[in-house]
């Protein structure tokens, strides 16, 4: 298959290049690198299976010949980002995905949207299932991002009924591991680039939020299978191994022999308070199920950070 991947430059979005070039698939890659780094992509640069293409995609998108699939995970899914760049934020999730749907039915391709958990938003139904219509609030400081992608699964169903474009939406739950942005801001980076420098890992709040937390290897052969398979409706993708933050930063400072403790710091507005995904349709219909578990997962995720925190 020849498939776009927009994000292509990004964490989840070079892991899913690895993973298609790896099986004999063409894969485009685009990205603005606004948050995309190039060092995520440079492995795969002259393989003949892989082309990068920097665009911004809340600009009309052009590709050259037929494309079998467009999988849309250009966004920025730190909560650190959305609250500094808050219009690209809503930008991406609603422009770019109107362009990439565009570009999906003019080509006759698959659409698949990189949905998130935040749809559920602060949840008052534990674990989440995808019936769930969520708790956002649009005003806040998280609305750019939530109701962004709650436009973008709205826009992907009005293609998939409208224009009859063969779709699917995954909701990404807490996903980690190597290449995450050391200062996206978000817990696993921000939490190991704190241990491996010796220093207090800082918690928000009283630490008492919980989140479940899957590895990037688990989630990409969870997003293939979604794309391979007919189903349209949303589906989640997550592991169900859920922990307070504190517990985790615990498990951080155990695995990376941290002797700096932690520090509590201000909470984060609305910082939702418990999040689970509910995958009994990703086991159901994919045959889906993590298999890295928390400790592993981190050992490597550690090993990576380790690496990049000794470079010059
Ligand atoms: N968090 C924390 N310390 C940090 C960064 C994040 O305690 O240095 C908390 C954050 O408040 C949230 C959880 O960790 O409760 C996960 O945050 P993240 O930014 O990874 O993503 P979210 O799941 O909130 O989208």
């Amino acid at each position: 298959m020849r498939i776009l991947i927009t994000g292509g430059a990004g964490f989840i979005g070079s892991h899913l290049c690895d993973y298609l070039v790896a099986r004999g698939h063409d894969v485009i890659a685009m990205d603005n690198l606004i948050t995309g780094n190039p060092d995520n992509i440079a492995h795969l640069i002259g393989n003949p299976r892989f082309r990068f293409i920097q665009h911004d995609v809340t600009n009309y998108i052009y590709v050259e010949g037929p494309l079998d699939a467009v999988m849309h995970l250009a966004s920025l899914p730190s909560p650190v980002d959305y609250v500094n760049l808050p219009i690209q934020t809503l930008k991406v999730g609603a422009l770019g995905t109107h362009k990439a749907l565009g570009l999906a039915k003019a080509k006759g391709a698959t659409f698949l949207l990189a949905s998130t958990s935040e749809v559920y938003g602060d949840p008052l139904v534990h674990p989440q299932p995808e019936e769930y219509w969520g708790n956002v609030n649009p005003i806040g400081l998280r609305g750019v991002y939530d109701e962004s992608k709650r436009f973008a699964e709205a826009m992907t169903m009005a293609y998939h009924r409208y224009h009859g474009v063969d779709t699917r939406i995954v909701r990404i739950f807490n996903t980690y591991g190597p290449r995450m942005r050391l200062n996206d801001g978000r817990v696993v980076p921000s939490l190991v680039s704190q241990a491996l420098r010796g220093e207090p890992l800082t918690v928000h709040g009283d630490g008492m939020q919980t989140r479940s937390f899957c590895y990037v290897s688990d989630l990409v052969e969870g997003i293939v299978a979604l794309l391979f398979s007919k189903e349209v409706n949303p589906v989640n993708l997550g592991n169900p191994d859920e922990h307070t933050i504190l517990e985790f930063a615990q498990i951080i400072n155990e695995l990376t022999g941290n002797k700096a403790g932690i520090v509590f710091t201000e909470g984060r507005p609305e910082d939702p308070r418990q999040r689970r995904p509910d995958i009994t349709r990703a086991r159901t219909l994919l045959g889906w199920e993590p298999k890295v578990g928390l400790r592993e997962g981190l050992t490597q995720t550690i090993a990576w950070f380790k690496e990049r925190l000794a470079r010059p």
